[in-house]
């Protein structure tokens, strides 16, 4: 970051990234510019909340005595805004590295990205990127802060920008703890300088603020903590509100928990599910979940101890009197009461949605399909709920309806009573998986199979060895029992003519393969590939290679179809010459079409070149 100093005023240039930001904040960002009113709020919220925590185990505090609360005051007449508060304030290295940074990279990629796309940039969106504060910009040109930060050491500092791609801070006298910004508004923005209209932005996004916000001479009336309420007493629209503040979101919550838990553990709750999975799934800026209270303190706004991984898409507030009220962090993190009000939310929010899964199947498919992948992840991390999660999920197969879905239970319920195992087959996508050849003898049999083209059902599914005591098998496996179809048609090769073909194909395809058998499942194709006891299903394997490019494929098993016409001639052609050019191409046309139909064969140029070959000879 290069330094400039005249006088007093040192002036800063903004990281390259944060440039590229402002940029597209100032340029792009039209819709709801009334944003930058509640981001400012929620700041000096955050601030609020920050200095009342320090106070709790710190007494060396800058004005300990100092009402917590936020102040606005307008001038509809010079068009000015400014908004104070009483928090933590900001010293220079907050100013430069917190105020002055964009929170993630991930975020300038992803708004780049809607902008290439020719999509608005909701300005609503703002505050989910750790930039809240740039939304300013929005109404302003140019933006003062004044603060003074809760340590009794730190310097009063001013801070100025005009977003152009520099900004300055310089020391100056300020008597008391907290935050000062202001501005004057735009043109087509006079409207946030008019008392009515800045409560009534207020009454819409901040309602929910903890602490007291006066506008000039007047106190606005606050909600207070909802979730202590009594169930009767909070309407629907009090609780869709209430998750839009603290989620940030636009849309009201699919649905929500209140809890309120009194025994070995004692806590009150508001858990919502929103109707959306996050943006950028498991990526980078995490989530921020469930805020915690000791008794209707704020503690912090992301307790990770509260929820496993998977289920950080919960949004809310936990309130428990089981903590002490002076708690530091490293308290909460090690503490059993967190643990235990972990396991109970989870098994409430798994038992809300079982008994969606029961009783409204539209409302539990609409979540699978936002969250699904999240409680995939939870099988292989949540041991305890493991069964649970596994009822959970929901598989398309060879017999459900387009948008069908259906559960394990449901599967085993159809099983006819002679089908001992859960079969599957793993692809990309249904209409490709349809047409796999391994799933002839299946379809021929009338056996139901699922169909895993989600990456995470290929990921977790073979790690369940089990469901309802019923193997799960992946139907690309040569270890496969099958029994022989009764009626398959035409007439197998018998050993004295199929032993010698085996041979030859194992000389001509060598090391490219682990071995060639006969085949049971197949109807109508000739050959297939299939993997060995152990080893991974084809796609992934595509998975695999497409994570790591030096990733060497495990070698199939090819079975033969040796009652296809095909594999008939090329047994008579084997008793003629072993050595037949016509023989030993049509084994490598084999193998590498069934390399091409499960998506592994790499280069199609000699494939082609034979396919030319043979049709050649076949139209002499
Ligand atoms: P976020 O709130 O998501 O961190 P913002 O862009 O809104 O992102 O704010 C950036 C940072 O600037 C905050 O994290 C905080 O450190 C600091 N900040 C902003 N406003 C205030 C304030 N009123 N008092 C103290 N710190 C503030
Ligand atoms: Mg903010």
């Amino acid at each position: 970051m290069a330094k400039k100093k005249s006088g007093n005023i040192k002036e800063f240039e903004y990281r390259a990234e944060m440039k590229q930001l402002l940029h597209l904040i100032v340029h792009s960002l039209y819709t709801h510019p009334e944003i930058f009113l509640r981001e400012l709020i929620s700041n000096a919220s955050d601030a609020l909340n920050k200095v009342r925590f320090r106070m709790l185990t710190d007494s060396n505090v800058h004005d300990a005595e100092t009402d917590l609360g936020v102040k606005i005051t307008l001038d509809d007449k010079k068009h000015l805004f400014t908004i104070e508060d009483t928090g933590i304030g900001m010293t220079e290295s907050d100013l430069t590295e917190e105020l002055g940074t964009v929170a993630s990279s991930g975020t300038l990629d992803y708004l780049q990205k809607l902008k290439d796309a020719g999509q608005a940039i909701e300005g609503e969106l703002i505050g989910q990127f750790g930039v809240g504060f740039y939304s300013v910009f929005m109404v302003t040109d140019e933006i003062t802060v004044e603060t003074r930060h809760a340590d009794p050491e730190a310097p009063g500092l001013r801070w100025k920008s005009t977003g152009q791609g520099t900004f300055t801070i310089e020391e100056i006298e300020i008597p008391t703890r907290g935050t000062k910004i202001s501005f004057k508004l735009k043109k087509d923005n006079y409207e946030f300088a008019e008392e009515w209209r800045v409560k009534n932005i207020i009454d819409k996004y901040s309602t929910f603020v903890e602490f007291p916000i006066t506008i000039g001479d007047e106190k606005l009336s606050r909600v207070g903590a909802i979730w202590q309420q009594p169930k009767n007493e909070i309407t629907d629209d009090q609780l869709n509100e209430f998750y839009k503040y603290i989620a940030n979101d636009t849309e009201p919550p699919l649905d929500h928990l209140h809890l309120n838990l009194e025994g070995k553990v004692n806590f009150k709750a508001l858990i919502f599910i929103p109707q959306k999975a996050p943006m950028m799934f498991m990526r980078e800026r995490e989530e921020k979940t469930l805020n915690l209270y000791a008794n209707k303190v704020f503690i912090q706004d992301d307790a990770k101890e509260l929820l496993p991984e998977y289920l950080r898409f919960l949004k809310g507030v936990v309130d428990t009197e089981d903590l002490p009220l002076n708690v530091s962090r490293e308290v909460t993190q090690s503490s059993p009461v967190m643990q235990k009000i972990n396991q109970v939310v989870v098994n409430k929010v798994l038992g809300l949605l079982a008994d969606w899964a029961k009783k409204d199947k539209g409302k539990f498919e609409r979540f699978y399909k936002e969250f699904g992948q999240y409680l995939k992840i939870g099988i292989n991390m949540d041991f305890t709920n493991r069964d649970k999660l596994i009822d959970l999920l929901r598989f398309e197969t060879t017999k459900t309806a387009n948008d069908e879905l259906i559960s394990l239970r449901e599967y085993v319920e159809r099983m006819d009573s002679k089908q001992k195992e859960i079969y599957y087959l793993t692809g990309e996508e249904r209409t490709t998986v349809m047409k796999n050849p391994n799933l002839e003898y299946f379809k021929k049999n009338d056996l139901e199979v699922l169909l895993l083209h989600d990456p995470y059902d290929v990921m977790v599914v073979p790690s369940i060895p089990e469901y309802d005591k019923k193997k799960l098998q992946s139907i690309e496996k040569a270890d496969l029992e099958l029994k022989d179809s009764e009626e398959q048609g035409a007439e197998a090769l018998n050993d004295d003519l199929s032993k010698p073909l085996i041979k030859v194909f194992k000389e001509t395809l060598g090391d490219k393969v682990a071995n060639v058998i006969e085949s049971k499942r197949l109807v109508n194709s000739a050959a297939t590939l299939v993997a060995a006891k152990d080893a991974m299903d084809a796609q992934m394997e595509r998975m695999m290679k497409m994570m790591d490019e030096n990733y060497a494929s495990q070698k199939k098993i090819l079975e033969i179809n040796t009652r296809h016409p095909l594999i008939k001639n090329l047994a008579r052609l084997n008793l003629g010459d072993s050595k037949d050019p016509v023989l030993r191409k049509s084994i490598m046309q084999l193998f590498e079409g069934a390399m091409l139909i499960s998506g592994n064969l790499e280069a199609p140029t000699d494939f082609v070149e034979r396919m030319t070959d043979l049709m050649t000879k076949a139209t002499k």
